[in-house]
């Protein structure tokens, strides 16, 4: 753990459970509360992050991987097909039907091919399998077409010997309430769920759905980015809390005593009186290349901008206006309070999650919380 001083990413796990129960009370209708933990818990940690909600009460698990399932799998008091909590994978069986058959994971079937191997596979073991339905409403991305389903609905052995868990599809605009394609896909949602004939539990929202209103909730709830202190919206106030402070170490404060350039390319130009800090993090610790234009990390309370490009194990900022406020060995802040991360996202013209999930495996991760794990 001798990278802990070097940088860190320090993750409330308090927070990410307050921000589970934030989504749950906000579901009135009976609707229960999944956990997005795919790509790591979005980088977090799918292991403690599960293990946390888990002991807030989630039961149900979203990855996307049966790699990933597995993972989660391993941490869990009793997982699996019957038993207390249920893991699905969103990209569906992939071919590998008997696996997930084997280990109890419940992969999301997203077209009619995964129907036939997963029914494939109940056949074959003599069990009825347990599995969710992906209907897709408007994101053209994964789930049965409107014809799909028509041909489903006439298939009057399409779904034997399988026990569809929940009906679900995605949205493609929550963060934005007033467009007018959430209510195109809610309604699209129903009529296609109709068409199936009987009553199934239904599975609609991700953390901006959830905000969106009780129309929206349906049976279980599938929130990923809230949870992990992302703004669902983007921008304007955040309705949860932050859940992580990734911190670097000021490796050099030079002092500039003549004009001269920072950085590859010599792009950066700088003259005295100035001064600059050398910060152990690059872009291989997901601090991406594109942050020299609007990056700035925090020191001494201050944000000191990026000068010059961004190395792969370093980047330069500008501490002039905080000198003698900072010295080799300080922690710089690149996310945290101070800086949030949709804020870091701003400055890299990028989205909070691609934040998270980018920082780098060899940043430790440090689990904070008040709770024994
Ligand atoms: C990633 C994902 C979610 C979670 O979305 P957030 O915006 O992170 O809350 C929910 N459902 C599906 C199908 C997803 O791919």
């Amino acid at each position: 753990m001798t990278g802990a001083s070097v940088f860190r990413l320090t993750v409330d796990l308090d927070a990410v459970a307050r921000n589970y129960l934030f989504f749950k009370k906000k579901l009135v209708n009976g609707a229960d509360c999944s956990a997005v933990v795919k790509a790591d818990a979005y980088g977090l940690g799918a292991a403690p992050v599960s293990k946390t909600l888990f002991a807030q009460g989630c039961r149900h698990f979203f990855t996307v991987h049966l790699e990933e399932a597995l993972d989660v799998k391993s941490v869990l008091p009793s997982p699996g097909i019957g038993q207390d909590s249920w893991i699905y994978a969103l990209n569906g069986p992939c071919g590998m039907g008997r696996d997930f058959a084997a280990a109890g994971i419940v992969p999301v079937l997203n077209t009619l091919g995964d129907l036939d191997d997963w029914r494939a596979e109940a056949q074959r073991s003599g069990r009825v399998l347990p599995a969710i339905l992906h209907i897709d409403t408007g994101m053209n991305r994964l789930g049965l077409s409107a014809a799909d389903v028509e041909k489903l609905a006439e298939n009057v052995d399409g779904l034997s010997g399988l026990d569809i868990r929940y009906v679900m599809s995605h949205l493609a605009c929550a963060d934005q309430p007033s467009h007018p394609k959430n209510a195109e896909q809610l309604a699209l949602f129903k009529k296609l769920s109709a068409k199936l004939g009987r009553p199934f539990r239904y599975s609609f929202a991700n953390s901006a759905g959830v905000l969106l209103g009780p129309d929206y909730h349906f049976d279980l709830a599938r929130p990923g980015c809230g949870l992990y202190g992302i703004n669902p919206y983007g921008t304007g106030v955040n309705p949860m809390q932050g859940a992580v402070t990734f911190e670097a170490r000021i490796l050099q404060i030079r002092d500039i005593t003549e004009p001269g350039t920072v950085g590859y390319g010599a792009t950066y130009s700088v003259s005295p009186p100035a001064q600059c800090a050398t910060i152990s993090v690059g872009y291989a610790d997901g601090y991406a290349r594109a942050l020299q234009a609007m990056g700035t990390v925090v020191i001494a309370g201050e944000k000191c901008k990026v000068i010059g490009r961004v190395s792969m194990d370093t980047v330069v900022v500008d501490t002039t206006l905080i000198k003698g406020k900072a010295k080799a060995g300080d922690m710089a802040q690149i996310i945290g309070p101070n800086q949030l991360v949709d804020d870091v996202a701003r400055q890299q013209g990028t989205i909070g999650y691609e934040i998270l999930t980018s920082i780098g495996r060899r940043v430790p991760r440090i689990y904070k919380s008040a709770e024994t794990l």
